[in-house]
């Protein structure tokens, strides 16, 4: 690819074809570098007139724009599947606008959690949906990849905080979708459209987004459970009698194992349930309420900590990725689970994941936002035994296959991208997925647009374009 283009429309200081920077941008969290795709040339935008023209001249040429942020995604989101431009967006970090008498603050998209927790903060507000992530990834990101986190039990996931959207489209066109009125019945809501497109449908450049008032009371503690079938049946349990509970979740012993060996943690090697109840009267009440209803599984413990304590329990769950990725010097951390099914559903897909590390003869530590009936796991594999990699692949795809069956997703959070696309199908139907291309191909109807991610292979090709039959 020519990039002499992009650097008449940006300068020399937006464009970079360096190595080393477009190896930074063939992979992500997720992806292996053995398996990382390098774009042609990088573009680092600081409006929205600069997306515009890039996406313009990129769609007339027919080349691939790939949008970029953090690059804290596991299914090889922002990887660009086919070269082109990987259009970094970290420079567009600004916090815009505050209004506290609305609850609202305006951010460009490379804006990271902490600077929304700053500058909500100081109002005495915060951001409820932030992922486990959200020190380290981007609000484009999360907004792209439809992210949620550990207080979604409570207060939502990210498209329930996201007013209004500034997206600029693949023929360079600007658009606002949604609204700064807390509610609104006009037209099609084209915000939630993109809340989850992975860059496929357009680039967010500014976000309205909802804030909360903060709770005046905040108490948290743990509960452990001799057996996962206890822990997991508490959790079920808690959420279907209306606990109000901000956050719960299960870590199996095995992940306590590997977080203690990384964090320094003294988490009992045994499943545990971490919880934490927001509310501005009354919590004591809520928390008594909580054990009585936990009581019918047994716990062995049932403890409420102080302040200093919980940071560092939740500490060591939020570390559980990198515990898990450094616990086995001679095995990598492969197919992180984001499986999500209805809370009924929860302890017989944590069981089944379970039995299959032992019918494949596997360590699959098992972990995740129980309350949202998410189970999240990783699976450790030898990288030198294509045995084990194979054995990895297949209990993967069955513990994705088994969600699917009892109404759930492939994905609660971490998206689709490229490794779980072979999922669409079996998840939505076939109709319902040409229903999504069509909307694709409506807005993107060059696939400019991080092609090659969400959708299945087709026979025809990889490339929505290549469906079409008036692109042939
Ligand atoms: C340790 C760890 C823990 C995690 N925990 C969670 C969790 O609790 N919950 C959760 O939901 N996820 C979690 N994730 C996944 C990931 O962090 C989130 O999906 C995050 O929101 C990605 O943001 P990012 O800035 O890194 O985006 P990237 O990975 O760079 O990009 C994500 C996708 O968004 C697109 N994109 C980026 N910016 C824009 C934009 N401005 N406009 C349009 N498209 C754009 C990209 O093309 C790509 O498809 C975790 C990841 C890790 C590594």
């Amino acid at each position: 690819m020519d990039h002499t283009f992009l650097v008449d429309l940006l300068g020399e200081n937006q464009v970079s074809t360096a190595e080393s920077t477009l190896t930074e941008h063939a992979t992500d969290w997720g992806t292996e570098d053995s398996d990382g795709a390098p774009p042609d040339a990088v573009v680092y935008p600081d409006s929205t007139e600069d997306i515009s023209a890039v996406l313009a001249a990129a769609t007339e040429r027919g080349i691939p724009v790939t949008p970029y942020a953090a690059g804290t995604s596991l299914e090889g989101n922002p990887v660009p599947a086919h070269g082109g431009i990987s259009m970094n967006l970290t420079r567009m970090d600004a916090v815009l606008d505050v209004r506290p008498d609305d609850f609202q603050l305006d951010v460009e998209p490379g804006v990271m959690g902490p600077e929304i927790e700053a500058a909500a903060g100081q109002h005495g507000l915060f951001f409820p949906p932030l992922p486990s992530s959200g020190d380290i990834s981007t609000i484009g990101g999360m907004i792209a990849n439809a992210a949620s986190g550990m207080q979604t039990v409570k207060y939502g996931e990210i498209a329930d905080w996201v007013l209004e959207l500034e997206v600029v489209l693949a023929d360079g066109s600007v658009i606002t979708a949604g609204s700064k009125a807390v509610k609104t019945s006009s037209g099609y809501n084209l915000r939630d459209l993109f809340v989850g497109s992975e860059g496929t449908l357009g680039v967010v450049t500014r976000a309205t987004l909802e804030l909360a008032g903060r709770p005046e009371q905040i108490k948290g503690g743990r509960a452990l459970f001799a057996t996962l079938d206890d822990a997991a049946a508490a959790v079920s349990d808690a959420v279907r009698s209306g606990v109000d509970v901000a956050k719960i979740e299960l870590l199996d012993a095995e992940a306590a194992t590997m977080s203690n060996a990384y964090t320094g943690a003294d988490l009992p090697d045994q499943p545990m349930v971490f919880l934490e109840f927001h509310a501005d009267h009354g919590i004591d009440d809520e928390i008594a309420f909580c054990e009585a209803v936990l009581a019918d599984h047994d716990p062995e413990r049932f403890e409420i900590a102080d302040e200093e304590r919980m940071d560092d329990l939740w500490r060591a769950r939020k570390d559980l990725a990198p515990a898990i990725d450094d616990y086995d010097p001679d095995r990598v951390f492969r197919h992180p689970g984001d499986v999500t099914v209805p809370i009924s559903e929860y302890g017989t897909l944590i069981a089944y994941a379970k039995s299959l590390a032992g019918e494949y003869d596997l360590s699959i530590p098992c972990f995740g936002h129980a309350g949202d009936g998410n189970v999240h796991y990783a699976i450790l594999v030898d990288p030198d035994d294509p045995d084990e990699a194979a054995r990895a692949k297949e209990a993967h795809s069955r513990i994705i296959e088994r969600a699917i069956e009892v109404g759930g997703t492939a994905t609660g959070e971490h998206g689709i991208g490229q490794g779980k696309r072979g999922y669409l199908v079996a998840e939505h139907g076939e109709e319902a997925v040409e229903a999504m291309r069509a909307v694709k191909r409506a807005l993107d109807p060059n696939d400019t647009l991080n092609p090659g991610k969400l959708f299945p292979e087709t026979a025809d090709g990889e490339r929505v374009k290549g469906t079409l039959p008036d692109a042939e």
